[in-house]
């Protein structure tokens, strides 16, 4: 076939507009993106919105949305404008009607006037359209048209002999023609169908590489024709592979956004649904690199500029996978570590926020560092560092149940309270060694673990059982702070006042 791999490189992502993003749809546009950057090339968005019935308002925005939220630059698209536009086929109908009009002209398509009821029947009879109208004379085809009878617009496609298609992921791909039906370039109402659009368009804004799901593979052949006909220059064509539910058993769809992994914890399908669950972008580029493709050297963990680098349509496995979900957490937490801290402080203050939370951002910055090895996910910042940004003149002590630790009763832990009180009272600096050193020397003194008079401490400061690194906290928390919960607790405790 002729396609000349010296073209440009211009990668499309086309989706329809038909609601919330599918990670699956996203992970074949990550794959035009990543090859467009690699080889410095353009990429383009573009809105197939042929199918009217199925179009949901708002959905362009979500689009961008999620590309803008996981980076994933644009180049030419409803929003960036361009020199190939407008990028929404509902604007561009004329285009395609002219093209239509021109295969039937050239004798490559025909004016089908079949009704839904005899389509239907022959549905019944042959299983299919069983081409009727494509060979009646032009004068009878002229006269149903004056006498206003509505009529498609159908591809003539060879009866017979094969069509090879050439896949960069799949090689040589061959299909046998009359498997195939006249295709339906144009509707009645002068909406065109997406094997013509999608042609149309890939011309017009000359795409050297589409990349699309694997589903359209059955289609290629047929897609083949129409180029041949319309006499263009092919560009290059990729089928991906699609992603299969966790346990490998059927295509991953919206419906089944509610799949639960080994936990039972539900699996983020569409793009919002990682946003509220709280995963980084960048761990989630990483994660969807690494489904069907991967960066080699076994290594697991690569930003989106090496991908950029290694990237290849030709090393993309051709095997529908299974949705690896469970890596994307362990993936989430290592970009969490590995995160600035100006970076998760700005993802984790609306978290905080949302909670109620006033946050101040010079506390959030001290507090940030102390999280980075403990947050699974952004989300997990509200249980385990709320309380640093909840209103302190109210704190409470927590109840009894969470101050004393395993293995211990109310005395002992009065009893490490009040000599901590004191040791502590005593320190000139509040700093988190200093009072490390200060306390241990202090438990081994009275005969407890480090454990439990460090537990004490924390659940006396925090309220909780879990919490960042009990001398930190207290540090970020200051002496007075730290000295007041622990006399609450003290007093919780023992009902004591001082
Ligand atoms: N609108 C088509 C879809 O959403 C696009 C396929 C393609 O990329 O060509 O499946």
């Amino acid at each position: 076939m002729t396609s000349d791999s010296d073209r440009p490189v211009r990668t499309r992502y086309a989706p329809s507009p038909t609601g919330p993003q599918h990670i699956g749809g996203i992970r074949t546009a990550l794959f035009a993106w990543l090859f467009a950057r690699r080889h410095g090339g353009q990429f383009i968005l573009r809105i197939e919105d042929t199918d009217q019935k199925r179009t949901i308002p708002g959905s362009i925005e979500m689009i961008l949305d999620a590309f803008d939220w996981l980076g994933m630059d644009i180049d030419e698209g409803p929003r960036e404008g361009g020199a190939y536009g407008p990028y929404v086929q509902s604007e561009r109908l004329e285009l395609y009607q002219t093209w239509a009009k021109w295969l039937v002209e050239n004798g490559y398509a025909y004016k089908c006037f079949a009704t839904a009821e005899e389509l239907a029947e022959m549905r019944k009879q042959v299983g299919g359209y069983d081409r009727r109208y494509r060979d009646i004379p032009t004068a009878e085809s002229d006269d149903l048209e004056a006498r206003g009878l509505p009529y498609v617009i159908r591809f003539k496609m060879p009866a017979t002999g094969v069509t090879i298609g050439e896949d960069i992921i799949r090689g040589e791909v061959e299909f046998a023609n009359d498997q195939l039906q006249d295709a339906v370039l144009l509707k009645s109402d002068g909406f065109p169908t997406y094997h013509l659009a999608h042609i149309v368009d890939d011309h017009y804004m000359r795409i050297s590489h589409i990349t699309r799901a694997v589903e359209w593979l059955p289609s290629f052949p047929l897609h083949i024709q129409i180029w041949n006909a319309l006499g263009w220059e092919k560009p290059q064509f990729a089928h991906m592979p699609v992603f299969l539910n966790p346990n490998g058993k059927g295509k991953l769809s919206k419906r089944n956004a509610q799949f639960t992994d080994a936990d039972g914890k539900s699996v983020p399908v569409l793009v919002h649904e990682f946003i509220e669950a709280g995963y980084l972008p960048a761990a989630v580029m990483n994660f969807l690199s690494n489904i069907g493709w991967n960066f080699g050297d076994n290594e697991e963990i690569f930003s989106t500029a090496q991908a950029i680098e290694r990237f290849d349509l030709k090393d993309v496995n051709p095997a529908n996978s299974a949705y690896p979900i469970a890596k994307l957490d362990w993936l989430n937490s290592q970009y969490i570590q590995r995160a600035d801290v100006d970076e998760l402080s700005q993802l984790l203050q609306p978290i905080l926020e949302a909670a109620g939370y006033t946050v101040d951002e010079a506390r959030l910055q001290r507090v940030v560092p102390l999280l980075q090895v403990r947050l699974k996910s952004t989300h997990d910042v509200v249980p385990m560092a709320g309380f640093f940004f909840a209103d302190w003149s109210s704190f409470e002590a927590p109840p009894a149940e969470i101050l004393i630790q395993r293995k211990m009763d109310g005395d002992g832990t009065a009893e490490i309270l009040r000599g901590a009180l004191l040791v502590l009272q005593a320190l000139d600096s509040f700093k988190h060694d200093a009072q490390y050193a200060a306390m241990s020397k202090f438990a081994k003194a009275i005969g407890y673990k480090n454990g439990q008079v460090f537990g004490s401490l924390r659940a006396a400061v925090s309220g909780q059982k879990v919490s960042p690194p009990t001398f930190e906290t207290m540090e970020i928390l200051g002496k007075d702070e730290s000295l007041r919960r622990i006399k609450l607790a003290l007093q919780a405790l023992i009902g004591q006042t001082d």
